[in-house]
């Protein structure tokens, strides 16, 4: 059979990454060409979009060096008893692509992941020399993320870290069980092992670079992982629970939920239906309640239902407060900063504006509005110079009137 060209591979290979959502190019260290040196930057604009199924859109050069696989993941479309057509690039095809998009402006980094040929180490090799290659070879300072793959050599592992900005790998599913089921060729332990160690080598490279400044950068912008929602029968409060283990353990930069979406030539053991989209944002914004809001996971885990699932009509905070009514209303001229995080509405840096208004005045309800997009959904949870919700916070039909109109089929 022909070998297809470059532009054909390009269109299976890009295509068959796009189903991976953990790339994001934040984080990273600071680096430009600006001095003529290298090409590239990760602070520049350039950026080529792919679209994920669901319409989400991502950047960089997302793309596999080949979607060839000895694994037989069941929820995978590169599966080795999928019927796809298959590709495959060499580590130098990928160098010259990243190029070329590159200086025309098209994207600012490299996402480069891979289904495994021969096996995890040789497939390991091809990528770190891609990595290689273009920071090497090419002075490449622009951004790229390595797909990394745990049961390759731990050396290969820790080589890619020197190279990429961000390395990843995906704990695929919630629980073991689920993982077991799916991904029988996949070993949970040796997966979070692989985390484990790259998790120390980044705070080793960092504490490294303390004290002598050419120490080399390993993932400056971190290790990132990702879990497939709705495949398995987990549910919201199981997903919740092991993303914190997963920051906790290993300080992973981000966790990323992507909503399992049906694949062509799907295997008869996953789920026809897809989760609603809406199960991944209300995911998103718990895991933001425990990093950013103060929330415990135990305390985010009771805005589930008895089934342990978030609901999907309002957000996680508002559903915890719903049933801690007895700690609000919160007076916004007084309460603590961690109780002001509390109040369904107000954001962080809302909170942060609240906390230097009422240092010169004392705030009404008007002043509030200023800072939040809408009073309506924080009436019920706070007090003002000018405000008191009475009986509101105890009405039974609070829910009801602070859940959004129906717009789930947006979602669906
Ligand atoms: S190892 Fe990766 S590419 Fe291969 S089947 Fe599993 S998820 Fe897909």
């Amino acid at each position: 059979m022909a070998i297809a060209s470059i532009t054909e591979r390009l269109e299976i290979l890009a295509d068959a990454a796009k189903y991976d959502a953990s790339c994001a190019s934040s984080g990273t260290a600071k680096r430009h060409s600006r001095d003529g040196k290298g090409i590239g930057s990760t602070q520049g604009m350039g950026i080529c979009h792919a679209y994920a199924p669901d319409g989400r859109c991502i950047s960089l050069l997302k793309v596999l060096l080949t979607n060839h696989c000895i694994f037989d993941c069941h929820y995978c479309v590169n599966r080795k008893s999928s019927n796809v057509r298959r590709a495959r690039f060499t580590p130098k095809e990928v160098v010259d692509l990243t190029l070329s998009f590159y200086r025309r402006n098209y994207i600012e980094g490299l996402f480069l992941s891979s289904g495994i040929v021969k096996s995890s180490s040789h497939t390991m090799e091809q990528m770190i020399e891609v990595a290689r290659s273009l920071r090497e070879d090419h002075g490449f300072r622009g951004y790229i993320h390595l797909k990394t793959i745990p049961e390759a050599d731990p050396a290969l592992i820790e080589q890619a870290g020197l190279w990429a900005d961000r390395v990843s790998i995906n704990v695929e599913l919630p629980t073991d069980a689920g993982l077991a089921r799916l991904a029988p060729d996949k070993d949970s332990q040796q997966i979070e092992g692989a985390i484990g160690r790259i998790g120390d080598a980044i705070v080793e490279a960092k504490d490294a670079r303390t004290r002598f400044r050419h120490a080399p950068r390993f993932a400056p912008a971190g290790q990132s992982t990702q879990m497939i929602v709705g495949a398995d029968d987990a549910n919201d409060s199981q997903i919740i629970g092991r993303a914190n283990r997963l920051y906790d353990r290993y300080r992973l930069r981000r966790v990323y939920y992507s909503a399992f979406s049906p694949i062509p030539d799907a295997s008869a053991v996953l789920p026809l239906k897809r989760p609603p989209l809406m199960r991944e944002h209300r995911l998103y914004q718990s895991d933001w309640l425990i990093r950013f809001y103060g929330f415990s996971v135990t305390e985010v885990q009771q805005a589930a239902d008895e089934g342990g699932m978030l609901p999907l009509d309002i957000d996680p905070k508002l559903a915890w407060a719903l049933r801690h009514r007895e700690d609000f209303p919160v007076d916004v001229n007084r309460g603590s900063r961690e109780m002001l995080l509390r109040v369904p509405g107000l954001g962080t840096r809302a909170v942060d504006a609240i906390l230097r208004a009422r240092r010169h005045q004392r705030l009404r309800l008007d002043d509030l509005g200023r800072l939040t997009r809408s009073v309506t959904k924080l009436r019920p949870f706070v007090t003002t110079a000018d405000w008191r919700p009475t009986l509101l916070i105890d009405r039974l039909d609070l829910r009801h009137r602070l859940a959004p109109p129906r717009q789930m089929e947006l979602f669906g």
